[in-house]
């Protein structure tokens, strides 16, 4: 990250939001050390007078950095709600082709979800015409676990019941590769988030949902 010194007014902003306090004051003109940076872009978000930039694309786009227009960044409040209040989850699809740009903003609702610590440990895997193939391993998956699970007296309770859907779900499928589709609902395309943390994923996925 670096700071224009002719266009800082040395207001400190960027200092005092710096959460790994990597900024530092010299002569009145703020410096970012990049010591402890996490590239998490606060100092370019709150800085006046848009002195400060990342100089590592690779790291951080600044093409992708959009200015703050208030008309361009609201939803009524009501309307996010109903947005919210309306989904639902989807067993039922088109066959439909999908378009790539549909398909990329999707990623990108992942993408620019917030990681913790900036981490952005998420990675995201397109699976279209290996669906058959993918759903065959994960059912055949779903079966071995289900075996243990039912095998072993510290299951708990409640699971049981998912270890006999698993169970049925496979051996339907064994009987019948072509039948209904208990896993992945016939979905013309899959998209796999994967991330060291759960939780960013749960975020990620929940972004890419919406969108
Ligand atoms: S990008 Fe974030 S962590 Fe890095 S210097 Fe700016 S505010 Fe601090
Ligand atoms: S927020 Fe901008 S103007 Fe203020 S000290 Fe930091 S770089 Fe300088």
């Amino acid at each position: 990250m670096i700071v224009d010194r002719d266009k800082c007014i040395g207001c400190t902003l960027c200092k005092q939001d710096c959460i790994v306090s990597d900024i530092e004051m010299i002569d009145k003109k703020a410096h970012i050390r990049n010591l402890t940076c996490i590239k998490c872009g606060h100092c370019i978000a709150i800085c006046p007078v848009k002195a400060v930039s990342c100089d590592d694309e690779e790291e951080y786009s600044m093409e992708e950095v959009i200015p703050y227009e208030k008309e361009d960044f609201t939803i009524d409040a009501d309307k996010l709600m109903n947005f919210m209040k309306f989904r639902r989850s989807v067993r039922l699809f088109k066959k439909d082709e999908i378009e790539e740009e549909k398909i990329e903003k999707i990623i990108d609702a992942g993408r620019f979800t917030q990681t913790s610590t900036n981490m952005q440990d998420i990675s995201y895997t397109i699976v279209k015409d290996s669906i058959p193939e993918l759903r065959r391993m994960t059912l055949g998956t779903l079966n071995a676990m289900a075996d243990k699970m039912l095998g072993s007296e510290e299951t708990p309770k409640h699971l049981l019941k998912y270890a006999h859907m698993w169970k049925r779900m496979y051996e339907s499928f064994v009987e019948n590769p072509d039948g209904p589709d208990q896993l992945f609902f016939k979905a013309p395309l899959l998209i796999i988030v994967k991330a060291q943390n759960e939780i960013d994923g749960g975020l990620a996925s929940a972004k890419m949902e919406l969108m």
